[in-house]
């Protein structure tokens, strides 16, 4: 869907293939190839856009992961890839699941008790979801186990995978991703027989521990270029290259006399005769109100963001240089500078993967090359 309006999100395909193709090579060069690489594009992709990230990564990988049937069902639109639900699903949404091949997570044994009970003749693909320390969803012991294994019989349920989720994979200290893969393999040996697709590792773990790959690998935010965290960033074994650009255009410039108050508040006043620009997007495109001081680029120069940021348009002190219709680059790369997602998540004092899926529906994204 085109827009009007210039504020948009573009995402480089080439970007997120790379990223796909490093890690898949690193592992090969191993001898340990990903079986199964699932792209996890929950949360509209991560906020860059789920139909266009799915678009990008299709021929690279070949499974996708949501977090919800909701996104599921939308993503199912756009591939025929199998697609796997991370999050509880609903039961009443089973026969929606069935019908549009979507894979849903056993999140407890009342879940499956429930299911087997509405719909016992439904042919569901399941991966059984397993907690070795996260304690969010899950099953914790060998008799949850013993008890789901009994609901399946007399079902057409197919029980493709299992896995789990790490909770600290991005911390330096291993000790506690260990200890949850030992919880794994003790609760792994409760299954009457090991499913097909048996998967643990996130981004952190993907880009640390080779060892643990399994039959394959649930990459989210690396998939977009970025680091799970500041101690991953310092020990990459691949090379990342970050998928999404952010611009907008100048919509109006005016040089204004000194002691003059711009925005709600008054909390920013000219000190001399100042040009100050006004741009299409505020914080109800994501444009959070801290980041009042931080910079974007015009023409490679960094511009700061001044006064109090609206619901959809702020303003930022420029120079004789800048006139309306100017690119506006607020996270990307322009001619050599770069502001990143990291940038302001730094300034926001929260985690990148809070930053860029804040941007919202309103802002519309573009894939390019
Ligand atoms: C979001 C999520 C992932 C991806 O995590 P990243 O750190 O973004 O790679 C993997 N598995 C589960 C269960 C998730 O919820």
């Amino acid at each position: 869907m085109t827009s009007y309006r210039p504020t948009r999100i573009t995402i480089s395909r080439s970007a997120i293939v790379h990223n796909i193709r490093s890690i898949k090579q690193y592992y090969e060069n191993q001898k340990r190839p990903i079986r199964y690489f699932f792209a996890v594009v929950k949360a509209n992709g991560y906020g860059h856009g789920m139909e266009q990230v799915a678009q990008a990564a299709e021929k690279e990988v070949n499974y996708f992961a949501v977090a919800t049937i909701d996104e599921a069902l939308k993503l199912r639109k756009c591939t025929d890839l199998p697609i796997l639900v991370l999050g509880p699903s609903p039961v009443r949404s089973i026969p929606d699941a069935v019908t549009h091949q979507i894979t849903l997570t056993v999140p407890s044994v009342d879940w499956l008790s429930e299911a087997t009970r509405e719909y016992p003749k439904h042919s569901l693909t399941l991966h059984i979801k397993l907690n070795t320390g996260m304690n969010r969803i899950g099953l914790r012991t060998a008799s949850e186990i013993e008890q789901v294994f009994r609901l399946l019989q007399h079902t057409s349920y197919d029980v493709e995978g299992v896995f789990t989720h790490f909770a600290r994979a991005d911390e330096e200290d291993r000790t506690w991703t260990d200890e949850q893969v030992d919880r794994f393999e003790q609760l792994l040996c409760q299954f009457p027989e090991r499913p097909r697709i048996v998967h643990v590792s996130n981004s952190a773990a993907t880009l640390r521990f080779p060892e643990y790959v399994y039959d394959g690998v649930r990459y989210g935010i690396s998939l977009y270029g970025l680091a799970p965290s500041p101690f991953v960033e310092t020990m990459l074994p691949v090379s990342l290259k970050k998928a999404m650009t952010l611009t907008t255009e100048v919509a109006l410039v005016k040089t204004l006399p000194p002691q003059t108050q711009i925005s709600y508040g008054g909390r920013y006043e000219t000190k001399h005769l100042e040009r100050i620009a006004t741009l299409p997007i505020g914080y109800a495109d994501g444009l959070r109100r801290q980041l009042t001081g931080q910079y974007v680029l015009i023409k490679g120069e960094k511009f700061p963001l001044i006064g109090t940021i609206c619901m959809d348009q702020c303003m930022i002190l420029v120079n004789e240089n800048i006139s309306v219709g100017e690119i506006v680059t607020l996270i990307g790369i322009d001619k050599g500078e770069e502001i990143s997602v990291n940038d302001w998540s730094n300034s926001l004092n929260t985690i990148n993967y809070e930053v860029c899926t804040s941007f919202s529906a309103r802002i519309s994204r573009e894939l390019s090359q």
